[in-house]
């Protein structure tokens, strides 16, 4: 989304456990979301449910009216690469559907982003949500004291680009996170080893791989919000917010809530880690 603030900020002690505080919000959000997604419902009822448990826990959803965002999900939809606006549309059996979430608790933003896939998906297409997920986690593995921004998305690149042949979206980063939702530094999920900004212990950042089966290409949808592939064929996202440390990023968002409900859930499957 659009408000960039320029300044980079490494966070206290303090303030890293005010983001996870705002980050555990965003994981059970998306864990309720696992737990009632399938064919039939709509996004809509699902941003519902989101928007109710953030408030119940006496946190605010940290898209809405942010950039005039609607709504508390972003809901994008097959060939929806981010941004997508939930609707009344009912899932259909074969969809696959990101859902990205925000909160705002105590002055700090946490963000967190998820594909799932439901019913009949085809082989190729579980292939790329696969692939993706574990992409987030290369990058991760990078965020690191010492290492630079570039690390993270060249191991992002390299991986989906070169060794699986998607497209990497380069129109949308990853971004620093705390007081405000997108901070610098940008987190490209592309980059040259090496290159760019140094990161430090302290150092919030949002990951978030945006991943094409087919070109990285995108354009705007008609509704004036979604991210669509240029080719309309399917995209995924997944997103964790981790804060820089020494030897291991330290992941702040949780979607091991989420991946129980999945199993729970029969009509969604489960995306399994490359090894
Ligand atoms: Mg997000
Ligand atoms: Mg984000």
């Amino acid at each position: 989304m659009r408000k960039k603030n320029s300044q980079i900020y490494f966070k206290t002690e303090e303030e890293v456990e005010a983001i996870r505080e705002s980050c555990l919000i965003v994981s059970k959000a998306l864990a309720l979301v696992a737990s009632l997604i399938k064919p039939g419902v709509t996004g809509e009822e699902l941003d519902k449910k989101a928007e109710e448990l953030i408030r119940d826990h006496k946190a605010v959803p940290g898209f809405k009216g942010y950039g005039d965002f609607p709504a508390t999900l972003c809901i994008s939809i097959n060939e929806g690469v981010v941004h997508g606006i939930p609707s009344k549309k009912e899932f259909k059996d074969g969809d696959v559907v990101s859902v990205d979430c925000g909160s705002y608790l105590n002055e700090f933003y946490g963000d967190a982003a998820y594909t799932f896939a439901l019913g009949e998906v085809p082989q190729e297409t579980m292939e790329l949500l696969s692939v993706t997920k574990t992409s987030l986690y290369k990058g991760i593995e990078n965020a690191v004291h010492g290492k630079r921004i570039g690390d993270i998305g060249f191991a992002i690149q390299s991986y989906c680009e070169k060794e699986h042949s998607y497209g990497v979206v380069r129109d949308l980063v990853g971004h620093g996170i705390g007081k405000n939702l997108h901070e610098a530094p940008e987190v490209p999920n592309y980059g040259r080893r090496g290159q760019g900004f140094l990161m430090k212990e302290g150092l919030v950042i949002a990951i978030e791989p945006m991943i094409n089966m087919g070109v990285r290409n995108v354009v705007l949808a008609n509704d004036g919000w979604t991210i669509i592939t240029k080719d309309k064929l399917p995209s995924a996202h997944y997103e964790h917010t981790v804060v820089v440390r020494k030897n291991k990023a330290e992941i702040l968002s949780n979607h091991d809530f989420l991946e129980k409900e999945i199993k729970n859930n029969s009509e969604i499957n489960e995306i399994l880690l490359k090894n």
